[in-house]
Order: C-alpha cells, then structure tokens, then sequence
C-alpha cells in the first residue's frame, strides 16, 4: 500500500514524531512500511509537519504520488527538502538543559554540563525512534556540517515554557544573528 495523507478518523493514534495525538479531523501522514516483526504492512502516523522533518524522503515521495489536495503542499515540501538535504538533520528531536552531567556530546565527546543547552537525537529503526544521544548546542555547527537545525529543533521542543524558549534562543546566538 501506498503512503497516505488523510483527515484523522479517530483521536487515537499518536503521532510518531512529536509523541503527541492527533486529533480526530485533522490532516495525518501515515507512512507504510514492511513490517519489521513478519509478515504484512504497518503504518506509522505522523503530523505532516512531523513527518517532513524527521521522515523527509517518505513524505516528499507521498507528495509526489497525491496528485490532489493536501493541505500546506508547498510547506511541507519546502520543510521535507530542508531536513533532506543532510543526513543528521532529521535525527533531531528538540533541545533541553542537561538535567545531569552524565552525557557525552555525539560529535566532540566531551561531558554535556548539567543545566547547559543540548540537542536531542534519534534514530529510526525497524519502524522505531530510538534514543540516539545529544550533542552540545554550540556543537551543531560541526555536526550538522553548517546545516541549520533551529527550525526542527524548536518544533520538536514544545514541553519548553515561554521563558525557557526565549533561553534557548539567546543561547543559540539568535540575537546576534539577527543584529549581522
Ligand atoms: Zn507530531
Ligand atoms: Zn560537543
């Protein structure tokens, strides 16, 4: 069976990208893939948006094959093609302060300071999102080879309070960005 965009008929399936539901009427992605446990198909359920970020090749392929409506087309593509073009990026699943010192970063492999700014990763496999470490915000440069990862990382960073995003952002450099 083919990928499939389509209004949500229940409010039961959560979204594998976010974690959150998606609620019954609203646009999901549902990408098919064989299934890793034996025999048949399974489907995982995303946001679209979740998906353009963190599957981005099997959304731009559902896109291409939905010849009709889906809402927010050009968007999402637009978000698909960004997270495509390297690697590492749709592993990233949001930012947070280190709650311990216990992590090394993936890219310089030196400790993660508690209460300083980190980048979650995953990784798919066989169907799944598993766990794949973190690398220090000021890292990002090198590991995503200059690729920027603010507007995945904010999407996937929603149990952040106001404050804390402000935070975040200030020490990501946005200030001085936008100062340049
Ligand atoms: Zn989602
Ligand atoms: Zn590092």
């Amino acid at each position: 069976m083919p990928h499939v965009f389509e209004s949500a008929p229940t409010g039961r399936a959560k979204c594998r990208g976010c974690g959150a539901t998606i609620p019954r009427g609203e646009q999901r992605f549902g990408e098919r893939m064989p299934s890793p446990f034996g025999e048949g198909e399974m489907t995982l359920w995303f946001h679209p948006r979740c998906a353009a970020y963190k599957r981005p090749e099997a959304i731009l392929m559902a896109l291409a094959e939905t010849p009709g409506d889906v809402p927010d087309r050009e968007a999402l593509e637009r978000t698909a093609q960004a997270s495509s073009a390297h690697r590492r990026l749709p592993r990233i699943d949001g930012a947070e302060r280190a709650p311990s010192g216990q992590a090394k970063c993936r890219h310089c492999k030196q400790p993660i300071q508690k209460g300083t700014w980190r980048i979650r990763l995953v990784f798919f496999e066989e169907g799944r999102f598993m766990p794949g470490g973190f690398v220090h915000l000021d890292c990002r440069g090198d590991y995503f080879e200059g690729n920027d990862p603010r507007e995945a990382m904010l999407h996937f960073s929603a149990g952040l309070s106001e404050d804390e995003r402000r935070e975040l952002m200030v020490a990501y450099g946005a200030d001085r960005e936008s100062e340049a």
